[in-house]
């Protein structure tokens, strides 16, 4: 039997520790001593120039004869800063009902809680696996990513398959759009501005035609996760103070990517354009530096054993059928599957309002997930 009110506690008290990205010292603390009250030896791990910041990971080893694939359950315990507007203390679980309100409440404290009671119960009831589960608990995922990113490439984490609990419960992802900031630069020909436009080449013109080129571009369009986008988020050009025709004008680009799509591609799409309305040679395409690769979009496979049997047990324990879906924007399952190559399943506890004030989570969905969880677990590695 799953301990319904050990799981709740525990729940609870992920949301008393504060674990704002960047200081998730303390929660990663608190869970090492869970997994190490189940016997399991806990490692941690720091990002580049992180003090506060660990991700942990540990592995429960099977217990049967047997080869098994290695399934890796993993979480981020960074929560966003509190936002204003709450009517209760988001430290402090506040119980309405299947209701649960605190920071972190949905995204996702509730899915961290569905791990440890999941591993208790395998333990507990010495299950037999054949394969290991590895367990992660990551830093930084509301920021960018750093607690994954390191596992998988400092530690090499790996596994053959992965739920990341992620707070999406009747609609798990099994595909993400990935994303690049695209710096657009644009030049043109100074001159004084008084015997414009015979002299000069005004690049704020030439940036803004092409800003609205780009905007105009086709994307590939993917049968399930849609179409990509383009969204010029930022220009600037041009110097205030003096009488001079601009020579330089920048565009910031958002270009949300669809498998099949690379910066390479959005870079040939842009010089395209360029070229098009009679700006060629005078058009600069970089990616705007980031400390960590961007995120590059996947799907995986609707048929895997793994998507399958959250599939089926979702239904065995609900009752109901789940949605599997693909979303638009990105998180840690990016890196996963396409740095990791762990085909992995987005699907936890949810609830509302996250990122927002009065986020809450739900009880029903954190015992419904952590049975699922046990059951998905006994399907692959039993
Ligand atoms: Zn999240």
């Amino acid at each position: 039997m799953l301990n319904q009110t050990r799981l709740l506690e525990t729940y609870y008290e992920l949301i008393r520790v504060k674990s704002v990205s960047g200081n998730e010292q303390a929660l990663a603390d608190y869970l090492a001593k869970c997994l190490k009250d189940l016997g399991l030896e806990v490692k941690y791990t720091y990002y580049e120039n992180s003090k506060n910041s660990p991700s942990i990971y540990s592995v429960l080893k099977g217990q049967g004869l047997g080869e098994g694939p290695t399934l890796l359950l993993t979480g981020h315990m960074d929560t966003v800063d509190v936002a204003s507007g709450w009517n209760t203390d988001p430290f402090t679980p506040t119980i309405e009902g299947d209701k649960v309100y605190g920071l972190g409440a949905c995204d996702m404290k509730g899915g961290l809680a569905s791990i440890i009671e999941t591993l208790r119960y395998i333990k507990e009831n010495n299950v037999k696996l054949q394969g290991d589960i590895t367990v992660a608990f990551v830093s930084d995922e509301e920021v960018q990513s750093r607690g994954t990113y390191n596992l998988l490439t400092e530690h090499g984490l790996k596994a053959d398959m992965a739920i990341m609990a992620e707070c999406r419960f009747t609609d798990a992802a099994v595909g993400f759009r990935g994303r690049y900031s695209i710096n657009v630069s644009v030049k043109g020909k100074t001159g004084h501005a008084s015997r414009y436009p015979n002299v000069g080449e005004n690049a704020v013109i030439s940036a803004s035609k092409l800003a609205i080129a780009i905007e105009q571009l086709p994307t590939l369009v993917h049968p399930k996760i849609g179409e990509g986008t383009w969204c010029i988020r930022h220009i600037e050009g041009g110097i205030k103070n003096t009488l001079s025709v601009p020579d330089k004008c920048d565009l910031l680009v958002d270009r949300y990517v669809v498998p099949g799509e690379s910066f390479d591609t959005c870079r040939d799409q842009i010089l395209n354009a360029a070229k098009s309305i009679g700006l060629q040679g005078k058009v600069e395409v970089t990616l705007v530096h980031r400390p960590l690769p961007y995120m590059e979009s996947f799907v995986i496979d609707e048929n895997l054993p793994i998507v399958k049997s959250v599939v089926k047990n979702f239904r065995n324990v609900t009752g109901k059928e789940i949605e599997l879906s693909y979303d638009k924007s990105v998180c840690d399952s990016n890196f996963l599957v396409t740095i990791g190559n762990i085909p992995t399943i987005t699907f936890g506890p949810s609830g509302k309002n996250l990122h927002q004030s009065n986020e809450f989570g739900l009880i029903s969905e954190i015992l419904d997930c952590t049975k699922i969880y046990i059951d998905v677990i006994q399907d692959l590695l039993g």
